[in-house]
Formats: structure tokens, sequence, C-alpha cells
């Protein structure tokens, strides 16, 4: 049985940002980072545009006060405002760190670090790396982990949490390359296993976004917080889904419908295309659904609309968003410096995740805590995106609570034994599970039934929700679910099998989808990014309060926990 003081799950910004935190602050502590992706191949390597912080250098009005109001407001209220207090303060001192571990931000001309506008921020407060933020940030956080002589396993899919009597004691992990089964175990465990995007058919996210860390989580029995709020960003690359980062209008692009008209004008006219993103993905499907869409041909009524940079000029496009130039050229033939780009909404975010305090221990109920087991991250729910996200906030909470919960681990783990695993016990059910999923002699491909199902969580839990409407899903995923017990694989080896993978994957999506369609259903509200028409009001009375969803095989149970509201009253939220 492998060993260490701490084992991070995740290769991404929340769970380097621990690992160096950790090894700075005890290097005498044995850390490990287990990633089923090479670590720079995490999701966070994708982020763009970039991340929040009031360092005043372009904007002297700004303060962390205005950041945390921003953040609350746009939030819906949801936020816990103790956790948004910590986010906004640390952000700052987060980013000169960063800078001081070499990351290349973007500078003004006297050498300061540059700073633009994004969508629900009231100042310029958005501090990046032209728009490769992500790139530069996990670069050097990797880099330090090399220095700090953290262990990586990377290209190790991990399977199973070991919870036992309230006690996180480690994981069972699966070497994708040979398909070697190994129990690592710890004195903590910490999960910085990134987001659920791939639960739905179009998204941003990269292929691995598949919510491993939920799930797994769910199934130990434990609960996940406000599954309900899932971004859509409001640009989209249409056809494609792959993103086109918000500094693209945070640089000053128009939103365009087939009329030529700036839509935004209707819906948000003070903050127009900065209005944060659940406000604007709305405002977009309700173009789209008026017949003001446009087709590829450039008629009226298609499925898109237009992200139009052409007033920007070529000279601000090729050095500010270099890479959305790039991406729309590469992937759909369009020249932005003299073409609109064709968008359209696309799933991007988690909201919700694994509840957590501000230390990062993780929640077993309203009051209690695990025991060992801590989160970061956007697997994670703290909670400081409450509703709806701001654009630039969650690279900032990964750094701010990535940190912090490096710093709680090192002082945990101090003192503490290793626990008892039986590891024998765990290998054998790993075996068993793998091998029954070689042997069923099912009918359905994997990819088929995926595809059924993010189609369905797509149609029946999108930007528009009905009590109909998600009861229908529900039926739909119950439905797939059988399907799921009856699928085959082709692949019976053990060499880079990716197959096996692909069905643990599939599991994942399918407990994220079902937690995300009851809490959805339970949530007789419209807030943030959860849009109900047959309840389209905020009911601050009945629902300023989490969700907290169990998983059961034979149903969910749901319940709620209250928001902490420390600064700022709730108000109607108009931009
Ligand atoms: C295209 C795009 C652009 C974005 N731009 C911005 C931006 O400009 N500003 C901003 O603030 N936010 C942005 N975001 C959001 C932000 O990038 C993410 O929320 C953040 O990077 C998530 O980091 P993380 O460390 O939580 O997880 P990730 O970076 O997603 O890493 C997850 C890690 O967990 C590992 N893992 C998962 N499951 C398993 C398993 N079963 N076994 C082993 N390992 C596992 C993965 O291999 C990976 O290493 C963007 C997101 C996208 C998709």
């Amino acid at each position: 049985m492998l060993e260490h003081d701490v084992i991070i799950v995740g290769g991404g910004l929340a769970g380097c940002r621990a690992a160096v935190e950790i090894a700075r602050i005890d290097p005498s502590l044995n850390v490990a980072v287990v990633a089923k992706t090479h670590p720079i191949r995490s999701h966070s390597v994708a982020a763009q545009g970039g991340m929040a912080a009031s360092l005043k250098n372009v904007d002297s009005a700004d303060s962390w006060e205005a950041h945390a109001f921003d953040t609350v407001k746009g939030s819906d209220y949801l936020a816990d405002q103790d956790a948004v207090e910590i986010l906004t303060r640390e952000a700052p001192d987060v980013v000169i760190d960063l800078e001081h571990m070499g990351v290349l931000f973007s500078r003004l001309n006297d050498g300061r670090i540059a700073q633009r506008a994004f969508g629900g921020h009231s100042h310029n407060r958005t501090c990046y790396a032209a728009d490769k933020t992500g790139h530069a940030i996990l670069h050097e956080l990797v880099n330090n982990l090399r220095r700090y002589g953290v262990h990586i396993y990377q290209e190790w899919y991990v399977m199973r949490l070991i919870l036992e009597e309230g006690q996180a004691k480690g994981v069972v992990m699966y070497r994708i390359e040979d398909g070697h089964i190994e129990v690592l175990r710890a004195k903590a465990v910490m999960f910085a296993t990134g987001g659920y995007g791939r639960v739905y058919n179009t998204t941003s996210n990269d292929y691995a976004s598949t919510g491993d860390g939920l799930a797994m989580t769910a199934l130990a029995g434990l609960p996940l917080q406000d599954m309900e709020f899932v971004q859509f960003h409001p640009t989209g690359l249409y056809p494609v889904g792959v993103l086109i980062s918000e500094a693209v209008r945070g640089e000053g692009a128009y939103l365009i419908n087939s009329e030529g008209e700036r839509f935004m004008e209707r819906y948000a006219p003070s903050r127009m295309e900065l209005a944060p993103r659940d406000i604007t993905s709305r405002a977009i499907a309700y173009e789209l659904r008026a017949g003001r869409g446009v087709h590829s041909d450039g008629s009226a009524g298609g499925p898109f609309v237009y992200l139009d940079l052409r007033h920007m000029g070529k000279e601000k496009i090729m050095s500010r968003v270099p890479f959305s130039w790039e991406e729309a050229h590469r992937l759909v033939g369009v020249d932005a410096v003299t073409q609109p780009m064709p968008v359209r909404p696309t799933i991007h975010y988690c909201m919700g995740g694994i509840p957590v305090n501000t230390e990062g221990q993780v929640r077993s109920s309203g009051d209690g805590l695990i025991d060992g087991f801590f989160a970061a991250g956007e697997t994670a729910c703290v909670s400081v995106h409450g509703a709806n996200r701001l654009g630039s906030n969650s690279l900032l909470e990964c750094v701010v609570y990535g940190r912090r919960t490096g710093a709680s681990l090192a002082h945990f783990v101090q003192k503490r034994k290793l626990p008892i695993v039986d590891e024998q016990r765990y290998i054998t059910e790993a075996q068993q599970e793998i091998q029954a999923l070689l042997d069923q002699s099912g009918k359905y491909r994997i990819n088929q039934v995926r595809q059924a199902f993010q189609d369905d969580m797509t149609q029946y839990c999108g930007v528009f929700r009905t009590e109909e409407l998600m009861r229908e899903g529900l039926n739909k995923v119950q439905e797939l679910e059988e399907q799921y017990s009856q699928i085959y694989l082709d692949d019976k080896g053990s060499c880079w099998n990716t197959e096996i993978i692909e069905a643990f994957e599939t599991r994942s999506l399918m407990v994220v989808g079902r937690m995300i369609l009851e809490s959805a259903l339970n949530r007789q509200e419209s807030r943030g990014a959860h849009f109900r028409e047959d309840y389209p009001q905020r009911d601050d009375t009945n629902f300023l309060r989490h969700t907290m969803a169990y998983y059961s095989p034979a149903g969910i149970d749901i319940q709620y926990r209250p928001v902490a509201i420390t600064m700022f009253q709730p108000q109607e939220r108009k931009y």
C-alpha cells in the first residue's frame, strides 16, 4: 500500500496551489498529487480572461468591499458572505504571490499588472496574461510542485474515496497505462477534481470535466450543495461550444441579433454586454426564441447571435484577445477582424459542489464535518459564487481557497497517525467492479448512452426549467441508468483501456446529473442561473438557503442549510 501524509486528487489550480502551500509551511511533509491527466492538461490551463483582485492599478476607486459587493450581488445573494470576504480581501495578496512565483501577467506601460473590465464587476479589476491566464498560472504552479518535491501520480484515475467511520483514509486508484490498481492511504485527503461540464452536450469544458470527485463524494454518502446552479457562458462559439472569453466583451465587443441590434439594451441597459452571465445567457436565449437569431447563411430565425469585434480594430484584437481570434479562425473559419463571430450560450461552470467551510474542511451535514477530508476549487462549494459566478472569480477562488486549504491540511496532519486501511478488501472490490464491466454481455455502447444522457440533460435541465420538463427529464435519466447497467466494452485489455475510464466517467456524469435535476426540481423559485418558468420570481422567504442533496440509488434526499449574511442585505438585482 502506498502512503503519504496528504493526498490531493486533482492537478489544476486548486490542487497545485494547495500542494505548494503545504510544502512551504512544512517541507518535511510527504505530499502527493494524483491526476487522471497530466497536471498541465487540467482544465485550468484553458482559462482565458483572467483573475479578479482589487489591486487598484487601473481604477483607484476600487476596494475589496466593492469586489465583495459585486460578488454577492452577482450570486443573487446566495453566496456565503463570510467566504466572499475572505476571497476578496486576500485577492490582491495571492496575485502578488503568483507574480513572485514567476507568473507573467500582462502589464501597464508603467510596469504594474494590467487590469481589465469583466461582467458584473463594477471596476476594472481583472488581472490577466493576454487571454491565456490559466496557462500562465498553471505552468508556474506545476514547476513549483517539482521544485518542492511533491510526488505526482499522473494519468492515474481515482475510482473511490475510502471513507470509514466518518473519516477519510485514502483513495483507490487505477493506472490508466496498464490497469494496475493501488490503494493510497493518507492522514488527509483533498479533492480538487474540477467541474462537470460534460454532463451537458455543449460545453466549454474539457473531456476530463466529468464531475468524478462530486460523484465519489455523493456515492460515499456525503451531501452535495447547490447543484441546481449550472452556469451557461453567453459566448460559446457556434456550433462547437468552445469558449470565446468574456475578455472579448471586457475589451469592448458587442452582441448583435439578426436585426443588427445591440439587444442587451433591453435586458441590462446600464451594463449592456458586461451584465453577469446568467442575465446575458438568458437574454441570448430569449432573442433566439423570439426568432432574432441568425442562420449560417445570414438569414433570421437561426440558432446563434453575433459577437462583433470589428470596431475594436486589428491591433487591439491581436494584442488583447489573440487566442479568441485564433479559435474562431481555426474552428469555424471566421476572421474576427472583418467578420462577426457566431455564438450562443454553452455550459461553463458549476457553482455547486462538495460543501466545505472556509478552511476547506468537507461538511457531512448542515453543521457536521468529515474528519480528514478537504476540498477546494470548482469541485467545492464554499460558497463564494452562490447562484451565479462572476467571470474571473473562479481562478481567484482556486488560488485563495487552494492556499487556505493547503494551510489547514499542513496543520491538520501534524501529530496524526496514518489510518488503518484493509488494502486487500479495496483492491478486490475494485478488481471485481472492473471484471464485471469487462464480462458484461450488454447491448449498449457507452458512447450511445452517454450522448443520449447529455442530450437529455441539455433539453430537460437547461436555461429554462419547469416542473413538467424536469419530471420528464428524471424519467429519461432513469431509463438511461438502466441502459448503463447493460453497456458492453469492446476492449477487454488492460493497456490504455480508455473504455473502462469512459464507463467510470459516464457513471459520474449520471450521478451528478440526477443530483442537478432533483435539486433543481425542489427549488421552486428563480435565482441566478436557475430559472424556473413556473416560478419566475426569487423567493427569499422560502429559498434564501443552500440545497444539501444526499444521494442513494433509491432516491435523493433534499435538505437545506442557511446562508451566511454578514455584510449586505438581499436587494432586488438590477443592472
Ligand atoms: C475554457 C474555460 C475558460 C475559463 N476562463 C476562466 C477565466 O478566465 N477566469 C476564471 O476565473 N475562471 C475561468 N474558468 C473557470 C476556471 O478555469 C475553473 O473553474 C478552474 O480552473 C478549475 O480549477 P480546478 O483546480 O478546480 O480544477 P481543474 O483545473 O478542472 O482540474 C481538475 C483536476 O482533477 C483531476 N481529476 C478529475 N477527476 C479525477 C479522477 N477521477 N482521478 C484523478 N484525477 C482526477 C484532473 O485530471 C485535473 O488534474 C474557465 C473555464 C473554462 C472551461
